[in-house]
């Protein structure tokens, strides 16, 4: 399979030109857990950097069954047909953990999959060299060398994910479904702090009135949050997937929000908070592969945390010793 391989010119030719074989060997390449691709694919991203950052990038998130990929099937197909070209990518935490996946398969999206304007490229898996993040991070720099437009990045509603969306999105949707008054207090307003949009989704048949009043209990509720970004005012709003009803609406509030936001220059600070926070992600991840992997701390991890256990040990004392062995042993 190595003679296969492309070389990194072949690939960054490759992806500048649009090939949607070399843009996807691409990704295969940064999402790769391999120690020797890991240079390979930092010199492709170095070369490709320059290429990257002009498109529209939007975090989606909602529990499962908010209707996720039914929404990104929709509205990527609608901004397909106004001539945009449409990248998805999505961030599986479960992925992480147990190397399976809540997101599902590729059925999802079929229509929007066979779009020659679009492009869906499922969850990678973490492993070492950096989380899932990472990976998502450069597959979204090498999807905009390649000229996409808009790049939606999914997530599942699921613990920290929200948290990491939001630091590699311009734009974060949040779907929430119609619900009773308790449901919405119940809701996380950490999460709602995080959204620059609320979409009540599904407003639709006999689930349009209801969804139209749930939309003004979210204002009421989101008058009194921070906003997720300086100088716009997150709201909610009704669209249906299913009809179409209000996906051309949020289309013009995406663009509204990227207007105001490159006048003030909001969007341009946001995106260089990002990257230096990516700077930071990036130490941690590799400090705690190398830290876990270091073949000294792993040979006497299990017996200090035994003696922690039964109380021999204070945690303290065991972690400086797991430090001593990390730092003065050799790699
Ligand atoms: P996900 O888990 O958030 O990705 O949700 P899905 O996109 O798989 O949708 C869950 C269910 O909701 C499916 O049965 C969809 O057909 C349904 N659904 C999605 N969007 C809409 C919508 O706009 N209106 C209605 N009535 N049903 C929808």
């Amino acid at each position: 399979r190595r003679s296969s391989e492309p070389a990194v010119e072949e690939l960054y030719t490759g992806v500048l030109a649009g090939d949607r074989g070399l843009l996807a060997r691409a990704i295969t390449l940064v999402e790769s857990n391999a120690e020797q691709h890991f240079q390979k694919a930092q010199n492709l991203l170095q070369r490709l950097l320059q290429h990257s950052g002009k498109s529209l990038r939007i975090g989606i998130t909602g529990v499962p069954g908010a209707g996720k990929s039914t929404f990104i099937e929709t509205f990527g197909t609608y901004l397909c047909d106004q001539g945009y070209r449409v990248a998805v990518l999505a961030i599986d935490p479960s992925s992480s953990i147990s190397g399976g996946s809540i997101l599902g398969d590729k059925t999802r999206m079929e229509l929007l999959a066979r779009n020659p304007r679009a492009f869906i490229r499922p969850s990678p898996s973490a492993g070492k060299l950096g989380g899932v993040h990472r990976k998502t991070r450069e597959a979204m720099l090498i999807c905009e060398a390649a000229g996409f437009d808009v790049i939606l990045v999914e997530t599942v509603g699921v613990g920290q994910s929200e948290v990491i969306i939001r630091d590699m999105v311009d734009f974060f949707l949040l779907l929430v479904l119609t619900g009773a008054g308790d449901e919405l207090q119940g809701m996380k307003k950490g999460i709602m702090e995080l959204a620059d949009a609320l979409i009540v989704h599904k407003a639709d048949g006999a689930n349009k009135q209801k969804a139209e009043q749930t939309r003004k209990e979210y204002n009421r509720i989101l008058h009194f949050l921070q906003p997720a970004t300086k100088g716009w005012s997150t709201k909610a709003y009704t669209c249906s997937s299913l009809n179409g009803d209000g996906i051309e609406g949020i289309w013009e509030v995406l663009k509204s929000f990227e207007r105001n936001g490159k006048e003030t220059g909001v969007f341009e600070d946001r995106r260089k908070g990002q990257k230096r926070e990516w700077i930071y992600s990036m130490i941690t991840d590799q400090l705690q592969y190398s830290f876990f992997h270091h073949p000294e701390v792993r040979l006497m991890l299990p017996q200090l945390e035994n003696e922690v256990m039964s109380g021999e040990k204070t945690v303290a004392s065991a972690v400086e010793k797991l430090f001593h062995a990390f730092l003065s042993g050799k790699e």
